[in-house]
């Protein structure tokens, strides 16, 4: 909850900072696979902070896969295509390096890989009246 928050806090800054005297805003928020967030949480929060300035909010959360790509071969696969079990996600959801130690490349089996889509959160898009 108290991470939703200052996701939301950190958004809200920057919609300020982009759109000082807006009384209505639209803010698209990309959101990638390995943030952990609750989306409607975030949702909500950011509403409230913008709301408590006196901005009518408009908020559309959009998801971006985890996409990982093979330092060894060259191989790119998605996250979900993987076959994983919940704990294992949850982990890797809150502690996104950790996803190195549950993951090979399911092409030639290394370990050397990195996540080229999915983490972190930002604004795709600001518009405003
Ligand atoms: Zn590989």
């Amino acid at each position: 909850m108290v991470h939703e928050w200052a996701l939301a806090e950190a958004i809200a800054d920057y919609v300020f900072k982009v759109a000082p005297n807006a009384k209505r805003v639209r803010v698209v928020v990309r959101l990638g696979e390995l943030q952990a967030a609750d989306e409607e949480v975030l949702k909500f929060a950011l509403e409230e902070i913008m709301k408590s300035e006196g901005v009518e909010c408009d908020v559309a959360l959009k998801r971006e896969d985890c996409v990982l790509k093979c330092r060894k071969c060259g191989h790119e696969w998605l996250l979900k295509e993987v076959g994983l079990e919940e704990e294992v996600r949850e982990a890797i959801h809150f502690v996104p390096e950790v996803v190195h130690s549950y993951l090979k490349c399911p092409k030639c089996g290394s370990r050397d890989f990195e996540v080229i889509k999915g983490r972190g959160v930002w604004v795709e898009e600001v518009s405003w009246e």
